[in-house]
């Protein structure tokens, strides 16, 4: 079969290689659509410290079950379904307690050190994957992970109805943050981007009236700031100026992945004299299930969010197009389904 491999950083590949056969607690899934994620980027360049090369990549799919392991009684042949690609331990210290996202011998399918959905098939415990309504195309549950992902970052906020929303990034995860967001009871969403193109597509394509390119031009509709700020383009000092954003009991969610080591530094006596918030989220928890919900009820606009498909053989093209910076989601499936 055909799959996508990343030998070392910088080092990737479409090659064949044998499909995979289930182990007893295993299921193995055709993959109907796969998403690119900055991770993946990350994980080519070699800056992404838990991958173990050489690694199929791709952790952002769904599809069919075409093999069930012998004590696998949850799954039959033919059932749709999305993969949650965390693998956690289940044994450690914080998954004894449960923090599997957080878990001391952390493992991702396509991430950590097992093959991912970049692939024609892929081999998962059973335990990881989760039926989908028959209505989500593939190209839907493709775009569950990145959900599940936001879900995770809504936990962590605990957001009231009736609050406001500023979302640093209108790419693909600043867009699903803030279509939850509003999903989730907002009263203002509001995005900031330094790509006037972006902020085009959030308002035209998305509805989102109030975006700009910086900060003082969101006062007049938030004078006092906003609620809840969501720092999502991985950018240090982005993360670092979000903060001003923050309205005076507000709190501050570092959702994008920022370079590890670099610093951000904030003035101490604001956070206190605000009583200002700033909190990490970290993959997925317990979120993957209500990411199936959410994008069933049609709270996330699929068509509007995958901008591109390209096939296996197509993934450089594909990657090119991600690092060029246009387009939202862009997957990898070998049929349109
Ligand atoms: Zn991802
Ligand atoms: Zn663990």
């Amino acid at each position: 079969m055909k799959a996508v491999m990343v030998d070392e950083p910088g080092a990737v590949r479409v090659l064949d290689i044998p499909k995979p056969e289930p182990g007893p607690d295993d299921v193995v899934i055709r993959v109907g659509a796969c998403g690119i994620c900055g991770t993946d980027i990350h994980i080519i360049d070699g800056e992404f410290p838990p991958t173990v090369y050489p690694i199929v990549i791709g952790h952002e799919f769904g599809g069919d079950v075409v093999a069930v392991g012998a004590d696998v009684e949850s799954f039959q042949v033919g059932d749709r379904v999305g993969v949650d690609p965390t693998l956690n331990c289940g044994a450690c210290y914080f998954c004894q307690r449960g923090m599997g996202n957080l878990c001391e011998r952390w493992n991702a399918v396509g991430v950590g050190h097992h093959p991912g959905g970049f692939a024609e098939y892929v081999s998962v415990p059973a335990h990881v994957v989760y039926p989908i309504p028959a209505k989500l195309s593939m190209k839907a549950a493709a775009l569950i992970e990145p959900v599940s992902c936001v879900v995770r970052g809504f936990h962590r906020l605990q957001p009231q109805t009736g609050e406001t929303y500023l979302t640093y990034g209108a790419g693909p995860m600043g867009l699903l943050n803030a279509q939850v967001a509003r999903y989730n009871g907002a009263s203002l969403v509001a995005l900031i981007d330094i790509n006037p193109s972006r902020l085009d597509r959030a308002r035209n394509e998305f509805g989102f009236e109030n975006v700009a390119t910086r900060l003082e031009d969101l006062e007049e509709i938030a004078p006092r700031g906003f609620d809840n700020v969501i720092e999502a383009t991985g950018v240090t000092k982005v993360a670092e100026m979000a903060i001003d954003a923050v309205k005076r009991r507000g709190k501050l969610l570092l959702f994008g992945v920022c370079p590890p080591g670099e610093k951000a530094s904030y003035d101490a006596f604001k956070i206190y004299n605000e009583e200002i918030s700033i909190l990490g989220t970290m993959a997925v928890l317990n979120s993957y299930g209500p990411a199936i919900d959410i994008i069933a009820s049609g709270a996330i606009d699929v068509d509007r969010m995958v901008t591109d498909t390209y096939t296996l053989d197509e993934f450089p093209a594909a990657l090119q197009h991600v690092r060029s910076g246009t387009g939202l989601k862009i997957q990898v499936a070998e049929t349109s389904k």
